[in-house]
């Protein structure tokens, strides 16, 4: 009905809120007329004043913000209506100072106290009342003053009449204000015309010419079944038209209220007043009847959709037994679970039969023993029945309508109404038997898993172990064929001639691949049975990264590879064994050197992760990993398929040692890689608390190590292995035989 305003923040009427201004314009103008009119002849005030209810309806409409709209029309309304009236100037404007005043006063109290929600509470009624009440108070105060400035009339009787005339037209009118109620009434339309025309004759029947008999009481019966088969809009229409035809007939010198003034010899305003009393006790009865009636069928409502509830999850568990009973045994409620379980169709027990029907006599027959009673039912319920226990749980074999026994767990309670007083009694029982079968296949099918883990545990013990006494056994006659044939090549080249060197050589190529394979066996399988001990030393990772840079830059350079380097400013400090962490950068390089395209690139890339853990990144330009290779390229063996293709030279140990080294720093090892465009391998590590590194920290290796590296690393690739040399322990010169019996500088992958 209102909007904000284009131009400032002031809120103006919609184009329905101009009509219900009009229309309460010009509907306090004609009913406010005609309610002067109608005034008993020597009167100071109307009897009935329906324009207030009209304007405080509207009023509530406009809302909070909008209700001085409805003031401002309603005051000039009033002005009219009581000069086309015929009222003195000065009254006039002091009683439309009333009706506006009372328009403020109940709108904005009713908008503060129950807004515009269907009258549904008693709090809700009390709310409307008191705001109607304070609103015809403040009206008659007004109007009292006036009268008593300008006229000759008494302040009281004024007071009095015009707060009873407005209050029990603001009562009336208020309940279009509100919303509607949401339930429908159960009063159909018929019913509606028919009390409602009723209730017009009636009334036109008892305020008929010279009906002085005080029978007005008969009303109230329709008024009642209007009251609690009706909305409260429609109980308030028919009073304002029982209302309307009372006023009227009264104002004529009609009916018995009338008659009882005009004998009694009080004022003739008093007439009016003790009609508007009556009508708004009426409606005062009728609003409570019909609050009370609506709360009732809400708590019905809320008690059935309760009931439906319970019911659903009652049958919703339809391997647990509900059975309700009165307090003799019988039972009331029997749920789906107490069907299945028992094999009884509920019509045939419930009502009937008392919970003994289902259990063992021998039990029944040890417990009434036990607990001094003699009926069955009173063996089952004794302990909670007299309020020893407040549930009784124990287990009791059920015997099913079938004939078969159960062992089933039995919580019994005692069920107390809302006053505490007791109902009955509620059995919930389980079937433990099925419970307790699946528990023990249970224990048993984990106690076999147990058992199986437990054998696989040795045999791949048994494993590791062949696999290292199998290498170690193997080690011992490669390093000496190896020796031996480097001595043939040295010592007695001239006899083997240009036909025996390169057979001898390719014996020596083949020897160092065997021997490193069985390095990286070995390795492997003291890694994951725990026999190889890692030191734990705070070390950096950068220095380790430098010199595995170092002993690749050689190789790298002779394949066109640029290698770079990239280290962070801050400290690299992890705990851990720098020579196997040496071990795991060089394998993840010489990977990188060895399947590259032409003219490739390699970054390697030290930077901190977060406050707890670095990274350590290898990228390469290289041949990249498969898709469909790239979760099994840390399983050992496994070698991706475009390398196998390629027939490059590896044993496809490496990253499963590297994986396994990784994981005993407590970091993890990851790689991401695309087909033909290059692979990163991704190693995180936890880092330690460590000062910053030192700006002069020395080189790991000098000039002549490298280049003895890069020779050895040369001359393994050659013969298809890769050199696993440690900057860090010192190396071995390639051409002193008793290389091969160091056992850790001959790895590769
Ligand atoms: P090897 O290098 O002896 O084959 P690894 O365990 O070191 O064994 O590597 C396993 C497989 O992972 C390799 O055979 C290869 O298919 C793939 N791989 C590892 N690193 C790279 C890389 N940088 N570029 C492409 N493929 C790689």
């Amino acid at each position: 009905m209102l909007r904000p305003s284009a131009h400032s923040r002031r809120l103006v009427p919609t184009r329905r809120g101009l009509v219900a201004l009009a229309v309460l314009a010009v509907g306090v103008i004609v009913l406010g007329d005609l309610a002067i009119r109608l005034a008993p002849a020597g009167t100071h005030v109307a009897a009935w004043w329906p324009a207030a209810g009209l304007a405080v309806a509207v009023g509530v409409r406009f809302g909070r913000r909008g209700l001085p709209w409805a003031a401002v029309v309603t005051y000039g309304a009033s002005v009219v209506a009581n000069q086309l009236g015929g009222r003195p100037l000065d009254t006039t404007l002091l009683f439309s100072l009333a009706n506006t005043l009372e328009v403020l006063v109940t709108a904005s109290l009713v908008l503060r106290w129950v807004g515009r929600r269907p009258m549904l509470t008693v709090r809700d009624l009390s709310g409307v009342v008191a705001a109607t009440l304070l609103g015809a108070g403040a009206a008659g105060a007004v109007a009292a003053v006036a009268v008593g400035m300008h006229t000759d009339g008494s302040w009281w009787v004024t007071a009095r009449a015009v707060s009873t005339s407005h209050f029990s037209a603001v009562l009336l009118f208020l309940p279009f204000a509100l919303e509607r109620e949401r339930r429908r009434p159960r009063a159909r339309r018929l019913e509606v015309v028919l009390t409602g025309s009723g209730l017009a004759l009636l009334t036109v029947a008892l305020f008929a010419p010279h009906q002085s008999l005080p029978v007005v009481f008969m009303l109230f019966p329709l008024l009642v079944v209007t009251a609690f088969r009706q909305t409260l809009r429609t109980c308030a229409l028919q009073l304002v038209v029982v209302n309307t035809v009372a006023t009227v007939a009264t104002s004529l010198g009609w009916g018995p209220i009338h008659a009882a003034v005009s004998v009694s010899g009080i004022p003739l305003e008093t007439a009016g007043a003790v009609l508007q009393a009556l009508i708004a006790s009426s409606a005062a009865t009728v609003y409570v009847l019909r609050v009370s009636v609506e709360t009732r069928l809400q708590a019905l409502a809320d008690a059935d959709r309760a009931r439906r509830h319970l019911g659903a999850v009652i049958d919703a568990a339809p391997s647990t037994a509900i059975i309700q009973t009165d307090l003799d045994g019988v039972i009331r409620v029997f749920n789906a679970g107490a069907v299945n379980l028992l094999g009884y169709p509920a019509e045939d027990v419930v009502g009937k039969h008392t919970p003994e029907l289902f259990v063992a006599r021998e039990e029944l027959r040890q417990r009434a023993e036990d607990v001094g009673v003699t009926r069955g039912f009173e063996a089952m319920v004794h302990t909670v029945r007299t309020g020893l226990l407040e549930s009784d749980r124990r287990d009791w074999t059920y015997v099913t309508a079938a004939g078969v026994r159960r062992r089933v767990s039995q919580v019994v309670s005692r069920v107390d109404d809302a006053d505490g007083t007791p109902m009955g009694f509620l059995a919930i029982a389980e079937d433990v038997e099925t419970q307790r079968r699946v528990e023990q296949l249970l224990v048993q099918s984990l106690e076999q898993e147990r058992a199986l883990a437990e054998r696989l545990r040795a045999a791949d013990a048994l494993k590791s172990d062949f696999v290292t006494s199998v290498s170690h056994e193997l080690r011992t006659p490669m390093t000496s064929v190896l020796g031996y044939s480097e001595l043939l090549v040295d010592d007695f080249g001239d006899v083997l001639g240009p036909g025996g060197r390169p057979i001898v050589e390719r014996i020596q190529a083949n020897g160092r691949r065997l021997l490193a394979l069985v390095d990286d066996l070995l390795t492997l399988s003291r890694l994951e049975s725990g026999s190889l001990t890692l030191k734990h030393e705070p070390f950096e990772v950068a220095w380790v990264a430098r010199s595995a840079v170092a002993v690749l830059q050689p190789l790298a350079r002779a394949s066109d590879i640029g290698l770079a380097l990239h280290l962070p400013e801050e400290s690299t400090t992890v705990q851990g064994d720098p020579q196997e962490m040496e071990r795991v950068l060089i394998n993840l390089l010489s990977n990188a050197v060895k399947f590259p395209p032409a003219h490739g690139r390699i970054d390697l890339t030290v930077r901190r992760r977060d406050l707890w853990s670095l990274e350590v990144e290898v990228r390469d330009t290289g041949v990249g990993i498969p898709a469909a290779d790239l979760d099994k390229v840390f399983t050992r063996f496994h070698r991706a398929s475009n390398v196998v293709e390629s027939q490059a030279q590896g044993t496809g140990l490496g990253l499963a040692i590297v994986k396994a080294i990784v994981a005993k720093h407590g970091g993890t090892l990851s790689v991401e890689s695309e087909l033909s465009r290059g692979s990163t391998f991704v190693l995180a590590l936890p880092t330690t608390v460590a000062p910053e590194l030192p700006a002069d920290a020395p080189a790991p290796m000098d000039t002549s190590e490298m280049r003895d590296v890069v020779r050895r690393v040369a001359q393994q690739m050659a013969s298809g292995t890769r050199a696993r040399p440690s900057a860090l322990t010192g190396l071995e010169q390639p051409d002193q035989p008793q290389q091969h019996e160091q056992p850790q500088q001959a790895t590769g992958s």
